[in-house]
C-alpha cells in the first residue's frame, strides 16, 4: 500500500471534532442497525499532533469496522485517554469480537477472520492494513483487545498537544 507518495502534513488536530464529523457520516449506517454512536468523556477538545486526513482515514476505517461487526441495537464508543505526553484513542464496539488466534493477523492485507461472514458483509480486507500503515507513518501502531461474543476495542496513541494556558503542573 503506497500512501507515502503524498506528503504528510502534521499539525495540531482535534480528535473530538474529527470523531464528530465521522459519526455524522456514519449516522445512517448506524441507524439501520439501531447502533448508538457515542463519544465518552467530558472533555470536548482533544488535541494531538498528526496528519488530519490520514487520521481521518484511520478513524473512518475503525468506526466502519465497529459498526459492521456490532450486533443490532449495540453501541460504538470512542474514548480518549490523555496523559502528559500522549493521547490514546479507543474505538469500542459491542459485537462478535475477534478470536485470540486471529488478533495478530487482522492487520495483514486481505486478512479476514471468517471468509463466509466477510463475503456477506463485504469489504476487501484492506482497512486495518491501511490503519497500520498510516499509524506507522506517525511512529505509532494499532492495538486490539477483544472478547469473542462481547466486542472489541481498537486503540492507538498519538502525541498530545497542550491546550493554550496549560502549565506543566496542570496535567500528569
Ligand atoms: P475493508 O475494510 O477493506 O472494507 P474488512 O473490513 O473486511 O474490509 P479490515 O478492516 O482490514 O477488512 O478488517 C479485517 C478483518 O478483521 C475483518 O474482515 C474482520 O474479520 C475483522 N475485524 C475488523 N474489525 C473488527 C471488529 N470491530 N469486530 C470484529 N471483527 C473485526
Ligand atoms: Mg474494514
Amino acid at each position: 500500500i503506497e500512501t507515502g507518495q503524498i506528503k504528510m502534513h502534521f499539525e495540531s488536530i482535534d480528535l473530538y471534532k474529527l470523531t464528530e464529523e465521522i459519526f455524522e457520516q456514519f449516522e445512517e449506517k448506524a441507524e439501520r442497525k439501531d447502533i448508538k454512536l457515542r463519544i465518552d468523556g467530558a472533555v470536548r477538545k482533544v488535541l494531538v499532533y498528526a496528519d488530519w486526513q490520514r487520521i481521518n482515514q484511520v478513524m473512518t476505517n475503525l468506526v466502519s469496522n465497529a459498526i459492521k461487526h456490532s450486533f443490532d441495537a449495540g453501541e460504538v464508543v470512542v474514548s480518549f485517554d490523555s496523559s502528559k505526553k500522549n493521547v490514546v484513542t479507543n474505538v469500542t464496539d459491542t459485537g462478535e469480537g475477534i478470536p485470540p488466534e486471529h488478533q495478530t493477523r487482522i492487520f495483514e492485507r486481505f486478512y479476514r477472520v471468517d471468509k463466509s461472514r466477510s463475503r456477506e458483509k463485504g469489504g476487501t480486507g484492506l482497512g486495518l492494513a491501511i490503519v497500520k500503515h498510516i499509524l506507522d507513518g506517525h511512529n505509532s501502531k494499532p492495538e486490539v483487545e477483544s472478547t469473542p461474543g462481547k466486542g472489541s476495542t481498537f486503540s492507538f496513541k498519538l502525541p498530545r498537544v497542550k491546550p493554550e494556558g496549560e502549565t506543566d503542573a496542570t496535567k500528569n
